[in-house]
């Protein structure tokens, strides 16, 4: 697929993974649709962008949210004519023990995690659909295959992911071109530790992190090779670890 004028919303563009991957698609040419819930970050963001030459939309919304999708979408519609690919990258990962019972932390996670990837399928899905083509790329973890210290619900929910993605690319691929990916990152430097609150997996997270992990322009890099084959090729999962993560 070529990315010049192809439009692409990325959720979680605030921070992370999210912006750097609507950094690197708006170099190659891609009209990036930037969302989540802090619209300062958004705006800055945009402005860099636009600085750089690129073109960027800043609609904010909560993933868990189907009427905040319908508006992402609309405004896309309306600006930019057409969606050509999501990537579902907007997530939580408040770790905790079990036993620990910080079952709000468990919702939220289910919420953001999995049921926001959910909303952001089916938000597209008509449209990709009318194109007869497109990809949704969504962002799982390396954590689908392994359990880490207080992982025991975001592990699960990142397996959630890895395995709808499957199930989509086999009913969307054939049928209609659309292919999908699951990005399968290890640690990478970003915000997403400051979400935890069990103080027992800080005091363990600090000595994990103790290894050169990911920079997010690494995951960028992934998700650009994931969309630039051909139509034909449909890379299924990219699993990227830092060198030192064992
Ligand atoms: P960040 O914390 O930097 O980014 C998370 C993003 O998700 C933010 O932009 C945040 O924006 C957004 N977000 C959170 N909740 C919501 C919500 N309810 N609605 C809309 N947006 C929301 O972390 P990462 O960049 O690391 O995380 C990106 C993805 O990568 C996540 O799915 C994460 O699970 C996954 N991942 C990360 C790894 C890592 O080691 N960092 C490893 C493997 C996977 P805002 O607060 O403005 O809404």
């Amino acid at each position: 697929m070529k990315l010049e004028n192809s439009v692409i919303i990325i959720t979680g563009a605030s921070s992370g993974i999210g912006e750097a991957t609507a950094l690197k698609l708006a170099k190659h040419g891609a009209k990036v649709v930037l969302t989540a819930r802090r619209e300062d970050r958004l705006e800055k963001l945009k402005k860099k962008i636009e600085d750089e030459g690129g073109k960027a939309l800043v609609v904010t919304g909560d993933v868990t949210k189907k009427e905040d999708f319908e508006t992402i979408v609309s405004k896309t519609l309306e600006t930019f004519d057409t969606i050509n690919v999501i990537i579902n990258n907007a997530g939580l990962m408040p770790l905790s023990y079990v036993e620990k019972l910080k079952t709000d932390e468990w919702n939220t996670m289910i919420d953001v995690n999995i049921k926001g990837v959910l909303n952001g399928v089916s938000a597209v899905l008509p449209t990709l659909i009318k194109n007869k083509g497109g990809h949704i790329v969504n962002i799982s973890s390396t954590a689908a295959y392994q359990y880490f210290p207080g992982g025991a619900v975001y592990c699960a929910t990142k397996a959630a992911v890895k395995m709808f993605s499957e199930g989509l690319r086999k009913e969307l691929a054939p049928k209609y071109g659309i292919n999908v990916t699951s990005i399968e990152p290890g640690a990478v430097s970003t915000e997403l530790t400051e979400t935890i609150t069990d103080q027992d997996i800080l005091d363990k997270f600090s000595d994990m992190m103790n290894m050169t992990t990911l920079e997010s322009e690494d995951i960028a890099e992934a998700i650009l090779y994931a969309l630039t084959q051909p139509a034909r090729v449909n890379i299924n999962d990219i699993h990227v670890l830092p060198s030192e993560q064992q």
